[in-house]
């Protein structure tokens, strides 16, 4: 019932999964290029410092891409389950709104605030 109903969604997430799968693909190819090009004698130490700033970013992005991707894979994998759009801490419906927005949400709004609440050491 609820997997009818988040097919567009669940499309969404696929054809997104699909483009972090290539951005990741795209930001190795570039590490890799950069692994050929070690060692070259011509290296200064300012284009050095550059490039390991650049590879430093790099790395956050590629880190950030990988989470996306383990995020939206776990979203659909709950759709085989057939549990999709369910909170994981109350187990009631997640908004359609919410998810239209943000396809990988496991919480509903109520417990995601709760839950920001005690991130911020509320509960001291
Ligand atoms: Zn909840």
């Amino acid at each position: 019932m609820a997997e009818k109903k988040y097919l567009a969604v669940k499309e969404k997430m696929e054809a997104d999964l699909l483009r972090f799968k290539e951005q990741l693909a795209q930001i190795r190819d570039m590490s890799s290029e950069e692994n050929r090009r070690e060692g070259s004698p011509y290296g200064k130490k300012e284009e050095e410092a550059a490039e390991t700033a650049e590879i430093e970013n790099r790395w956050a992005l590629e880190k950030r891409v990988l989470e996306q991707i383990t995020e939206y894979e776990n979203a659909l994998k709950k759709f085989e389950k057939g549990n999709y759009g369910i909170c994981e801490m109350c187990g009631q419906q997640i908004a359609p709104e919410r998810l239209e927005a943000v396809p990988h949400a496991k919480l509903c709004i109520s417990c995601k605030a709760a839950k920001a609440k005690e991130a911020k050491g509320f509960a001291a």
